[in-house]
């Protein structure tokens, strides 16, 4: 079963002699309880693939579904709903409110929505990311590493059914970026998750359990238990 899918995705920007087609014809599925990474050059639409995937963008034509609902289906206001219940996001710059502590970052998409959320699932997530000690202070009393380790421990708080990071890790050093990959890693594998997660970092790629390649706007190539050295 796949969490998410997009079948003969086609992205074009602009229009006339300027057109970029960001996807050219794209169908892959992410599976549900997957660790998937979307790698590519720069410029070969791993973002554009993601970003239509995960309804913060539209197909130019082609169709993305999350689970069973098409997004292409739905209004605006349905679309952000299907988002803010279905989905979470990891982006490179971690996106956390300054003024609220740790634990009112986690809890913020829910609070805002008037979802309670199980207490036992936060609280669970809470010692996955190992930030019990940290609840109570705010981003800038973090490293970089632990405000990721926040954002990804919000994004999976309301239980969505798909986790989309987009290069995670991009803004860490290398230790902090292996925490962070480790927790999705673990979030996969032990809380049954699914994670879709673009990268151009191989090292990052090889903790997915399998890698789709993009080459302009193509799927190029898939492999199952990647390691860093076969995927450069
Ligand atoms: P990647 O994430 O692999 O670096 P992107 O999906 O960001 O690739 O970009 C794919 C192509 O689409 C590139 O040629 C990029 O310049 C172009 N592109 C991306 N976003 C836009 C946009 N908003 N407007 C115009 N062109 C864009
Ligand atoms: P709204 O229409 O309610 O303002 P948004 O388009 O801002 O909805 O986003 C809805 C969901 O998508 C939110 O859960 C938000 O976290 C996520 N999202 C969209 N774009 C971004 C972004 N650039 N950075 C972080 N999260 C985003």
């Amino acid at each position: 079963r796949d969490a998410a899918r997009v079948t003969d995705a086609v992205k074009v920007y602009g229009s006339g002699d300027t057109a970029v087609r960001a996807l050219d014809g794209v169908s892959v599925g992410f599976p549900a309880g997957r660790f998937t990474a979307i790698m590519g050059p720069s410029g070969s639409g791993k973002s554009t693939l993601m970003h239509c995937a995960a309804g913060l963008d539209t197909l130019t034509s082609g169709t993305a579904r999350i689970g069973g609902t098409e997004l292409g289906s739905l209004d605006d206001r349905r679309l952000t709903l299907l988002r803010r219940d279905r989905i979470g996001f990891v982006f490179q710059a971690f996106n956390l409110v300054p003024t609220l502590t740790v634990a009112e970052n986690i809890t913020l998409p829910m609070d805002l929505a008037g979802i309670k959320g199980s207490r036992d699932w936060i609280d669970a997530l809470v010692d996955v990311v190992g930030l019990r000690d940290r609840l109570h202070h705010r981003p800038a009393e973090l490293s970089g590493g632990q405000q990721q380790r926040v954002a990804v421990a919000r994004a999976f708080a309301g239980q969505p059914e798909v986790v989309f990071a987009d290069e995670p890790t991009g803004n860490l050093d290398s230790r902090s970026g292996e925490e962070v990959l480790n927790l999705l890693g673990r979030a996969v594998r032990q809380m049954d998750r699914t994670v879709v997660m673009v990268t151009h970092d191989p090292v990052a790629a090889a903790h997915a359990d399998e890698v789709v390649f993009l080459a302009d706007g193509r799927l190029v190539d898939r492999m199952e238990s990647p390691t860093a050295d076969r995927v450069l």
